[in-house]
């Protein structure tokens, strides 16, 4: 299994996975023409693009979902709650295009999908783990909170996307943010903080986690010198070492992320 962050954050997201005979896109939240550009770049043919997963209907998650899918025939995969909030966003599609995501898990071909409820201000937000024989690859962006049953959902994925939005302190004192927004950020339904994803990543230190890529950064509220502080420290202050144990990488904005392999 092949994957690769083609931007997260924002002002968009969108994530590549490739099984053996499958290729899906998680999240369509940059416009068409981008994210043809990314898959391009890491030299893949944006018609060859089966099924895109949707975890929730925010612009940064869909803005190019419907053209994309149009364009290029792919089936489109979300709750129904999430299909409910983002009808008129996706405009036209053929029935056969659009499938509801009821909780239990679903198969693309060679590639098994679990989903996960996450707390975030939507109509719905999901959470993906991507199954290839043994090899697993779990994406948690867009949640106020982390609890053990989502921890326990990313066990044993060789690879594993969390959010890491913000450092409390930057977001409380930065001036251009009002306190509602600052609020809902910081809210149960809001986006996990800098702390909290650390500790999320210090308990699946002890469930088989391989890799991480830090996800959906704020562009004002972080930076990704912060994340690895927090994660170094968090793991340190229990007598680990980051660099050891883990495999740490930051999701890009702007540019597409490293490819990564997972081969059992
Ligand atoms: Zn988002
Ligand atoms: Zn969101």
């Amino acid at each position: 299994m092949r994957i690769c962050v083609l931007a997260s954050g924002s002002k968009g997201n969108c994530t590549f996975i490739e099984g053996e005979n499958t290729r899906i896109l998680i999240d369509a939240g940059l416009t068409k023409a981008e994210i043809e550009n990314r898959l391009k770049i890491i030299g893949i043919d944006p018609n060859s693009i089966d099924s895109i997963l949707v975890t929730h209907e925010h612009n940064d998650h869909i803005k190019g979902l419907g053209a994309f899918s149009r364009a290029h025939n792919c089936k489109i995969f979300a709750h129904p709650d999430t299909w409910a909030a983002m009808q008129e966003k996706v405009g036209t599609l053929d029935t056969s295009k659009r499938i509801g995501i009821y909780g239990n898990d679903f198969v693309i071909n060679e590639l098994t999908i679990s989903s996960f409820d996450l707390s975030h201000d939507s109509a719905h937000c999901l959470g993906f783990s991507v199954y290839e024989d043994k090899k697993k690859f779990s994406i948690a962006t867009d949640l106020g909170f982390i609890d053990d049953n989502i921890i326990k959902q990313l066990a044993d994925s060789s690879l594993v996307v969390l959010e890491s939005n913000h450092d409390i302190t930057r977001l409380m004192q930065n001036p251009h943010y009002p306190i509602l927004l600052k609020k809902r950020i910081l809210s149960k339904r809001g986006h996990l903080n800098n702390k909290d994803s650390a500790e999320a990543v210090l308990k699946m230190l002890g469930y088989g986690i391989r890799g991480l890529i830090a996800g959906h950064l704020s562009e004002e509220n972080n930076t990704p010198e912060l994340v690895l502080k927090t994660l170094k420290n968090t793991v340190a202050n229990q007598g680990g070492d980051l660099a050891k144990e883990l495999y740490v990488d930051i999701a890009k904005q702007h540019h597409v992320g490293n490819i990564y392999r997972i081969k059992s």
